[in-house]
């Protein structure tokens, strides 16, 4: 619905940086990924047990482990206090699934350990799903028709987006650095295992990355386009 927009091409440009960076993250994603798909660990272990160790390690007993449909749908709960992984990190015994199923275990140790970041995040859930999803038909709408109020409510929840992107970062970084921290700590991976796994989580923080410059660059265009900033009314 962008197009309805006038200013489409300005829009493009604005955002050409963080959509370019974007897509190069998202083919080194798939190219990192299926190389480390194919790297079997040492001990052979499924995602789900590689999660089950460090969960063990970790000291943490009221994290219960379950599988969940979709590619790339693994998360944690922290409401249900559930590690959803997808069946490839599940039932994977490779580098790529060592390496999710790690990571999400590192969002259930931020959890139980009170990492402020992680609730802070989650209480902004709610909002930033909604501006997502309605911002920007009120903002084209409201720029469109005229209605300076509607415009200005839907730029506001989509600073609430950016907002949560923000935030989200450092809590997707701290979650691999626990990860890595726990797996090596422990003993459950080696060295050469542990450059592997901090490849695939690298490469896929480089896409929240992108997302949050797009994001970011999205804000200043509204920002512009409804007169804020720039001296265009
Ligand atoms: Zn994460």
């Amino acid at each position: 619905m962008f197009w309805l927009d006038p200013y489409f091409p300005v829009y493009l440009m604005v955002i050409a940086p963080g959509v370019l960076l974007g897509i190069y993250a998202s083919i080194k994603v798939k190219s990192t990924f299926a190389r480390a798909s194919k790297m079997p660990t040492q001990r052979n272990w499924a995602g789900k047990q590689v999660a089950q160790e460090i969960l063990n390690a970790e000291g943490i007993s009221d994290v219960s482990i379950e599988p969940t449909q979709g590619y790339l749908g693994d998360h944690y709960d922290p409401r249900h206090k559930v590690l959803r992984l997808s069946p490839d990190v599940y039932n994977g015994r490779s580098i790529a699934a060592a390496g999710v199923a790690a990571h999400e275990v590192g969002h259930a140790i931020q959890h139980a350990r009170g990492y402020a970041p992680l609730s802070l995040r989650n209480t902004i859930v709610p909002v930033a799903v909604f501006g997502s999803n309605f911002s920007w038909i009120m903002i084209i709408a409201g720029l469109g028709m005229g209605f300076m109020k509607l415009a200005l409510i839907g730029i506001a929840l989509f600073t609430m987006v950016v907002l949560f992107q923000i935030i989200n970062l450092p809590v997707e970084f701290n979650a691999s650095r626990r990860a890595r921290q726990a797996l090596v700590a422990h003993g459950l991976t080696t060295q050469v295992e542990d450059r592997e796994i901090g490849k695939v989580l690298n490469a896929a923080a480089m896409t929240y990355v992108a997302a949050t410059i797009t994001a970011i660059l999205t804000l200043i265009y509204y920002l512009w386009r409804s007169g804020l900033i720039g001296g265009r009314r």
